[in-house]
């Protein structure tokens, strides 16, 4: 097999030891010859699973006790949706616009007639190149919640400092850097995030709310109803098994690497390995400011599209794959997730600079 590095936003790579673990446990998991596959969701076997997992994820990220952990599906999407259906019905809510995943959110809490939509910032003047400013001033104490979407998978920013909202609950898309910051969780209402991006396969969404935010409105789904779920540890009705079974070994994995501090220092040093060799660059540049930018999604551009898709084409032959930039910002991105390997990172730096050296920096 020939080694290649995947910088894919989501679906993204995912550590080697747990793709082997589940390797050897294919075919007969714990003795129990079956697969987790095969398992029953009712199982005893399947029961330690998702035990296993919401501990360990409470243990990496120091979930508080007031805070329910559910293993729901449909993406971060349907949270959209679930979010203000659950607590805001007939209430206003507050959203700062940072980007393809913001304006989402945004539309689809528009759909819902009885929900009230204000967004109280954007950066959709700069093409979403920064983080606005969220001042006190701009809270209303009465709103339902406040939105934020942490990290901007697509524009490549991120939230370093939380808008201080009060008393109002904050509730964050955290995607695509769940256990990649230094967030206290305590500080949100409610967190959610689809695992596809730093957690593992697609397919399971993880929400973490704070119990007073459960029942404060009457769902008219049972599926979409947070209280229902809880009520029931996420196994209402049958959960993506298998994706929470890999979760649960990506969450191991974290752990042997120690906490999230030792996770979130390997990740900034990536990020500022990347950070760098763009910057000294006179050909490659990022088009977020250093104050604003992602630690897990690298955009940059050489200014020249043509160039731009020679260089994905021959860092694609090389082996670096899934490093052509969104269609909405265009030239590259690197997603360097918690299981990207730092050698991956070198390996592109050194391709980049052989690139700059052979296409000419602008100088
Ligand atoms: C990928 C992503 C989404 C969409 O996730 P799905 O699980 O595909 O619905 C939403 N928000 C952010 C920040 C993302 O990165």
């Amino acid at each position: 097999m020939t080694t290649v590095y995947n910088f894919s936003a989501g679906p993204a790579v995912l550590p080697k030891p747990v793709l082997e673990k589940a390797q050897s446990e294919l075919l007969d998991y714990k003795n129990s010859g079956m697969s987790v596959m095969e398992l029953s969701h009712r199982s005893s076997e399947f029961e330690a699973i998702i035990q296993d997992a919401e501990q360990l994820l409470r243990e990496l990220m120091q979930i508080p006790d007031n805070y329910k952990v559910l293993f729901l599906q449909g993406g971060a999407s349907l949270q959209f949706t679930m979010v203000p259906l659950n607590l805001a019905q007939n209430k206003k809510v507050q959203y700062i616009n940072t980007g393809t995943w913001s304006k989402k959110a945004i539309a689809e809490a528009k759909k819902l007639s009885n929900v009230e939509v204000e967004v109280i910032a954007s950066s959709e003047d700069q093409n979403f190149t920064y983080i606005p400013e969220v001042t006190e001033d701009m809270i209303d104490p009465d709103a339902a919640y406040i939105h934020i979407t942490t990290n901007n998978t697509i524009e490549g920013t991120a939230f370093t400092d939380l808008p201080n909202t009060g008393k109002v609950p904050l509730v964050a898309d955290m995607s695509s850097n769940i256990l990649a910051n230094n967030y206290q969780v305590s500080d949100f209402g409610l967190i959610y995030a689809g695992a596809q991006k730093n957690i593992g396969p697609a397919g399971l969404t993880v929400v973490i709310i704070r119990e007073d935010l459960l029942g404060l409105t009457d769902v008219p789904s049972a599926m979409l109803d947070y209280k229902l779920q809880a009520a029931n540890d996420s196994l209402y009705n049958t959960p993506p098994t298998y994706s929470i079974y890999i979760a649960k070994l990506v969450f191991e994995w974290l752990k042997e690497q120690g906490n999230i501090a030792t996770i979130l220092k390997q990740d900034e040093e990536k990020a500022a390995l990347l950070y760098e060799a763009i910057d000294r660059s006179s050909l490659f540049s990022s088009p977020v400011a250093p104050a604003f930018r992602s630690l897990t999604n690298i955009p940059f551009v050489t200014g020249n599209e043509t160039l731009d898709k020679k260089f994905i084409a021959e860092a694609t032959k090389q082996g670096f794959k899934n490093l052509k930039g969104h269609r909405l910002v265009g030239g590259m991105r690197a997603s360097l997730y918690n299981a990207f390997p730092i050698e991956g990172v070198r390996a592109l730096i050194d391709f980049m600079e052989t690139f700059e050296k052979e296409n000419g920096g602008k100088n």
